[in-house]
């Protein structure tokens, strides 16, 4: 009958379901064999200053090449990564990477300030402070090279907390970012209590910006707001040329995405970006 078939489908989704999450939260089990196997890596995706078409930034995103699985993208394995307690792990393996990459790309005097996404979780969590800290009191980290991107649903579940953690990370000299802007519910204002420096518009609003009146209206509002509030506005998600058009009409100051540059290892951002700001 009906109700038995749909019955059965749904039992198969849902073992379907509990096979995903499960392969996906034993990763956090591997985390330790992967590192030590470099099977995770960084990998960097320019951020282009548009005004002068120079490539003066980039961000760094986490690779896995999982032996059985293949490339396995961030958002599969870090909120497993997050449930499991092995988050601050990964974070100092690719601030490692990143301050490390950066320091040698200065050294050849070609400086590229390199952004490190961290998670919620750890924004306001007094270990990674104190790691991040120890990195700078050691002179592994050089600050002025270093952002720290921060989602703004992250800051918003105990804004003072997070405004607290925040503000000791800009103190270090570190730069700070707040990512995919627009997806969350606060405001500019409310950020405007963040030591922030720069928000980076979400690519969901970015992606159709060459056609879609409403993200056009919201891009042009938010950037011309955000420079009145003193912030760097950063587009990402930038898969074109004419959306470059029009970001380079409303005043965005960096733009980032696969018209300027996929995430490419480090030797082939060095290659491809680093030769071409020597020049
Ligand atoms: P995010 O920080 O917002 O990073 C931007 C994402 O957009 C990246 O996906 C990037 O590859 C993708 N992207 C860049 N340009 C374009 C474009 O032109 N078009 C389209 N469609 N997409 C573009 P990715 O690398 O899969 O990373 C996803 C998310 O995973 C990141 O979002 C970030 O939240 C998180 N993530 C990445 N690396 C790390 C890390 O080391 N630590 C933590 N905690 N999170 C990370
Ligand atoms: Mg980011
Ligand atoms: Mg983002
Ligand atoms: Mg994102």
């Amino acid at each position: 009958d009906q109700a038995g078939e749909l019955g059965k489908e749904w039992q198969l989704y849902d073992d379907e379901i509990d096979r995903q999450l499960d392969w996906r939260l034993s990763l956090a089990s591997e985390l330790n064999e992967a590192l030590a196997a470099g099977d995770i890596w960084v990998a960097y995706q320019p951020k282009m200053a548009i005004a002068s078409g120079q490539v003066t930034a980039a961000e760094a995103l986490v690779r896995w090449q999982h032996p059985q699985r293949g490339a396995i993208l961030p958002d599969a394995f870090i909120p497993a990564l997050e449930a499991s307690g092995r988050i601050l792990d990964l974070t100092l393996f690719v601030l490692g990477r990143a301050v490390a990459d950066a320091a040698s790309w200065a050294a050849a005097g070609t400086p590229i300030n390199v952004a490190v996404n961290v998670s919620a979780l750890l924004a306001t969590d007094v270990k990674f402070l104190t790691a991040v800290r120890a990195m700078v009191a050691d002179g592994s980290i050089d600050p002025s090279l270093l952002t720290l991107e921060v989602t703004e649903s992250a800051t918003m579940a105990d804004p003072q907390r997070a405004i607290t953690a925040l503000e000791q990370l800009a103190a270090l000299g570190i730069g700070l970012s707040i990512d995919d802007y627009g997806t969350g519910q606060s405001t500019l204002t409310y950020l405007k209590r963040l030591p922030a420096k720069e928000i980076k518009i979400d690519k969901s609003f970015v992606l159709g910006l060459a056609d879609n009146r409403s993200d056009q209206v919201m891009v042009r509002s938010t950037i011309e707001l955000a420079h009145e509030l003193g912030y760097k506005v950063v587009a990402e998600g930038v898969e074109t040329q004419s959306i470059l058009d029009v970001l380079t009409a409303a005043g965005c100051d960096y733009a980032q995405g696969w018209h300027i540059g996929r995430p490419i290892r480090a030797s082939d951002f060095e290659m491809k970006f680093c030769a071409r700001l020597a020049a």
